[in-house]
């Protein structure tokens, strides 16, 4: 089964982090930060409607300026998910500027400020001159977003500040197989939709399924379906190396398909990622390789390992293919 999205990276591994998802069979997009991204066409910035911020350090916001001015005039809103202090520093960036011609324009912007129980919903839109309306708050159980045929949840880490990592998922793809269903003799009907919410649901083998009057268990249909897993990609990005923040990560990111995850320093200057609350290279190997992902792209490199790039690369995925723990 084909995937539904593809994703990249915009920039270089020395610039700003900031990953491109784009949805095949839609004219959408999700954009994991927001740093430097005007080497994105006019056509990709209008496809981004759900924007992922994991902080609010200017390497991974700078971008929401250019997207802002790109969507001014779109008539689908805007959303924008980040950790505690998103809305006021969103409020902030509008406030930048004078908005006195603006209330003829369509673009409606939506806030979701996330903390590890909550999240706070705040909304911006053009007609009001971007004045804020504050929509109130609502439980935070990890899913930030539910648009079937994706999800993206997101970890609460810490950064020295509140930091989130991203994961977006896609449903798992089923495909009912026609030759089965007639060696079987049962007809294509309503409760082959029943059946497949029972295998998203993961029902037990002996949950009844009526078809045409005659009752089955679920174990014995389940077979005339194949079940893709949908794909997994996470992002993870300036986190302290502290032992609760990387369990969380690799509990996180458990079986990505990829993972793209920051390579800041390398492991000779630890001391220095501890200090600056980054990961080193063999620090995103391990994460990694333990939680068993099966693509790793590197990210997001100090400026003065410019002309050590490979050193980094060899770094984590040394540790990445290892098969021991340090
Ligand atoms: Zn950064
Ligand atoms: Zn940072």
């Amino acid at each position: 089964m084909k995937p539904t999205f593809h994703h990249r990276l915009i920039n270089s591994q020395f610039e700003d982090p900031s990953l491109f998802v784009r949805m095949l069979r839609e004219s959408r997009a999700f954009l994991f930060d927001s740093g430097r991204i005007d080497r994105l066409s006019t056509g990709d910035l209008l496809k981004i409607t759900d924007v992922f911020v994991t902080h609010m350090h200017i390497d991974h916001f700078i971008g929401f300026d250019t997207l802002l001015r790109a969507l001014l005039r779109r008539e689908t809103p805007m959303r924008v998910y980040g950790p505690e202090g998103i809305i006021e520093c969103v409020e902030g960036k509008l406030r930048g500027y004078t908005w006195n011609l603006i209330e003829e324009y369509p673009i409606k912007i939506d806030v979701f400020g996330i903390s590890e129980r909550r999240v706070r919903h705040s909304s911006f839109y053009a007609e009001n001159c971007f004045a804020r309306i504050d929509k109130g708050e609502k439980a935070f159980g990890g899913t930030v977003l539910e648009d079937p045929p994706y999800a993206v949840r997101a970890a609460c880490l810490s950064h020295g500040i509140p930091c989130l990592g991203f994961s977006v998922e896609e449903d798992v793809h089923i495909n009912i197989d026609k030759a089965a269903l007639d060696v079987l003799g049962l007809p294509v009907g309503p409760w082959l939709s029943d059946l497949k919410r029972m295998i998203r649901e993961k029902a037990s083998p002996d949950a009844p399924l009526c078809v045409d009057s005659r009752e089955f268990k679920f174990s014995e249909l389940v077979h005339i379906a194949s079940i893709t897993e949908g794909q997994k990609v996470s992002y993870i990005t300036d986190v302290s190396p502290q032992e609760d923040n990387l369990t969380g990560v690799i509990e996180f990111v458990r079986n990505s398909d990829t993972l793209y995850c920051e390579a800041y320093f390398l492991h000779e200057d630890r001391e220095r990622a501890f200090e600056r609350h980054h990961l080193t290279a063999k620090m995103a190997g391990e994460i990694a390789r333990k939680a068993e992902v099966r693509n790793l792209v590197l990210m997001h490199f100090s400026p003065k390992y410019r002309d050590r790039a490979e050193r980094i690369e060899e770094e984590a995925m040394r540790e990445f293919t290892s098969q021991s723990s340090y």
